[in-house]
């Protein structure tokens, strides 16, 4: 092969890792803040909990109170039946307190529902800042781990681009230029085998002319229908 020619295709390889690394990198962030939003929501969704499980409490209170009243106006009226002069008056005060001990009944109810709801809230907010504590700590060691990958790659993408700087310098100004051209143009290969005739960049068939001036390895050429340059391998 054209040593330039050859040139440039290791300077591809190393391209093409120095981009996948950069993008590795550059998803790091979105990574670490996916992470934290996570634990966010879930640190939300347990204070949601607590903020219920205070909120029936304080219904419950409401509705002891609402219960005392009804039971002191039953034994008020109850007494007060001791005192009424006509039946009339009996029968609407005995209606009056069956009313009462309906309400009062409903309210013993409703408590007995908030209650029940109080003890699965308990459970679940319990369960829930359990979970919190474990995962603020897998949260942060993901970040951790995160982090170091981030600087590893850095010193990897370094490395490699210090290769790639070395190895630059060795390929004719001409050709880099027009390899970096492609490579921008086609967001990242500039060279291309011919594989069965074909151009493995955008699959048209080469004519065996331009195969035969490949072969050649004399100068870089391209596919006529996708610019990229192209190189043969001979079979071994
Ligand atoms: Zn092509």
């Amino acid at each position: 092969m054209n040593s330039n020619l050859e040139l440039l295709v290791n300077l591809q390889n190393i391209d093409i890792n120095i981009d996948k690394i950069t993008k590795q990198i550059s998803d790091i962030p979105q990574e670490v803040s996916t992470l934290k939003e996570n634990f966010e929501q879930e640190t939300k969704h347990t204070e949601e909990l607590k903020g219920e499980l205070d909120t029936i409490q304080i219904d419950r209170k409401n509705k002891e109170i609402e219960l005392e009243t009804k039971e002191s106006a039953i034994k008020k009226h109850q007494t007060e039946l001791y005192a009424v002069k006509t039946n009339k008056e009996y029968t609407s005060l005995q209606n009056e307190i069956n009313t009462l001990k309906k309400d009062a009944s409903k309210i013993e109810d409703n408590i007995l529902e908030i209650m029940e709801l109080t003890e699965q809230l308990n459970h679940r907010f319990k369960e829930a800042r359990n979970n919190l504590k474990k995962d603020e700590q897998n949260m942060k060691d993901e970040i951790k781990e995160l982090e170091d990958t981030q600087e590893a790659l850095s010193a990897d993408l370094s490395g490699r681009q210090k290769q790639r700087d070395e190895l630059t310098v060795k390929i004719l100004p001409g050709a880099l230029s027009r390899y970096e051209k492609i490579r921008k143009k086609k967001k990242g290969t500039a060279i291309v085998k011919i594989k069965d005739n074909n151009c493995s960049g955008c699959n048209m068939k080469i004519t065996l002319d331009l195969i035969n001036e490949v072969r050649k390895n004399k100068e870089l050429i391209c596919c006529e229908n996708c610019s990229r340059i192209l190189y043969w391998e001979e079979k071994e």
